[in-house]
């Protein structure tokens, strides 16, 4: 299926990612496309059992991505104009996009320095009478200290936290999972994700009266799913009692995720050997990567290192022409067009995330990468990047 290089040779070309799904899923497909149903359906339930069951969680729900499970979560909690929600300023776009689409306020906060996670510090600086959420990120698959960043909240019970998982289905803190001190933790199954259908997401949550209007809210604000207003071979009449989102996963992309569910904790041996081979590879360079808590089990979704912002976009570039696929993640979200422009918000306030965005480029890492492909990116960097970051 992939292009792969004879052994010996360097390889000339590697690519950021590949995803580790193979024609082996097209039985479960098939029993899907042999059902009555190839929407959200009896597979989807039988995945959200699956979840329930690996994070030790009361319900889970699939979604069609990370971004409508969260929008729905919100619509559930009834978040909306007038709120505001707190998130790091060092993630990718979606987790500030969610609470615009919803007419709240994101309220961006810098991250710690070392660990470029949300702080609960920042958190408690950043808290005001119309703070209704809190959206930390596991960036790169690091968790944050969630049970920490609730405690900062103090005796405001008024305020959910709901923790942005897309980087770390397999990783924990402290041996916590997701969802364990939050009211609900979304994850994000997109093409690169470490599980992966294609798009989708699942939400996870212990609190009953969430999960009873997160179902709801899932699809439309309606009182009845289409496969269960069909179910009975009667016509069932709906309501729509609130407003939602269309959010629901199809059993066509659900079949693709309970092989790889059962494979991911395994997985991640491949990934954390892979780390740690780019790791000793830097040590004595001025490359720069995160720090890691020693309470945190890392899930290695991304690598992602710093260079001086200088020479940056220089790196990509000298990478790119050597074949090796490189992608940014992520610039400082304020400093992007649209929020800086409506919010006015001067790059000053968020110094560790722009230091950070300006100066970040992601490597390769997937299981299925190859020695030899990453020993050729290894030896690109000490050859042509290493000596770039001189006298910067
Ligand atoms: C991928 C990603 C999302 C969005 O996930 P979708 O499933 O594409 O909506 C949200 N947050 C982070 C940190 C991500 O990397």
């Amino acid at each position: 299926m992939h292009k792969t290089a004879s052994a010996g040779k360097s390889p000339k070309q590697v690519d950021f990612f590949r995803h580790g799904l193979g024609l082996d899923a097209l039985p479960a497909v098939g029993e899907v496309l042999e059902s009555r149903f190839i929407t959200s359906g009896s597979v989807g339930k039988s995945v959200e059992r699956d979840l329930t069951k690996f994070f030790g969680a009361s319900h889970a729900f699939l979604t069609n991505s990370w971004t409508n499970g969260t929008i729905a979560t919100l619509l559930a909690l009834g978040i909306g104009p007038g709120d505001e929600v707190i998130v790091p300023a060092m993630t990718f776009v979606a987790t500030a996009n969610v609470v615009e689409l919803i007419g709240a306020k994101p309220v961006f906060v810098d991250v710690d320095s070392d660990t470029l996670l949300m702080t609960a510090e920042a958190v408690a600086e950043a808290i005001s009478p119309v703070t209704r959420a809190v959206i930390p990120v596991h960036l790169y698959g690091q968790m944050c200290d969630v049970q920490a960043i609730r405690q900062a909240l103090g005796n405001r019970n008024d305020i959910i936290v709901i923790e942005d998982a897309a980087h770390c289905f397999e990783g924990s803190y402290s041996g916590t999972l997701p969802g364990t001190y939050s009211d609900a933790a979304v994850f994000s199954f997109y093409a690169t994700k470490n599980v992966t259908c294609g798009d989708g997401g699942a939400v996870i949550t212990n609190r009953d009266e969430l999960a009873e209007a997160l179902d709801k809210t899932r699809t439309q604000g309606m009182t009845a799913s289409a496969t269960d207003r069909f179910q009975k071979g009667r016509y069932q009449h709906w309501d729509m009692v609130t407003l939602g989102a269309k959010a629901n996963l199809p059993d066509l992309l659900a079949a693709y995720l309970p092989s790889q569910i059962a494979k991911v904790r395994d997985r991640l041996g491949e990934r954390e050997r892979l780390a740690m081979r780019y790791m000793s590879a830097f040590e004595n360079t001025r490359i720069r990567t995160p720090s890691i808590d020693p309470q945190a089990l890392h899930a290695r979704h991304l690598f992602a290192i710093h260079v001086p912002p200088r020479v940056r976009d220089d790196v990509i570039g000298c990478l790119n022409d050597r074949g090796i696929g490189v992608t940014v993640n992520y610039l400082s979200v304020p400093t992007l067009t649209y929020y800086r422009e409506k919010y006015g918000l001067a790059p000053e306030a968020f110094p560790v995330s722009v230091d950070w965005g300006q100066g970040t480029l992601s490597l390769p890492l997937f299981p299925g990468l190859r020695d030899d492909e990453q020993d050729y990116v290894i030896s690109v960097i000490h050859k042509d990047v290493v000596p770039m970051l001189r006298g910067s």
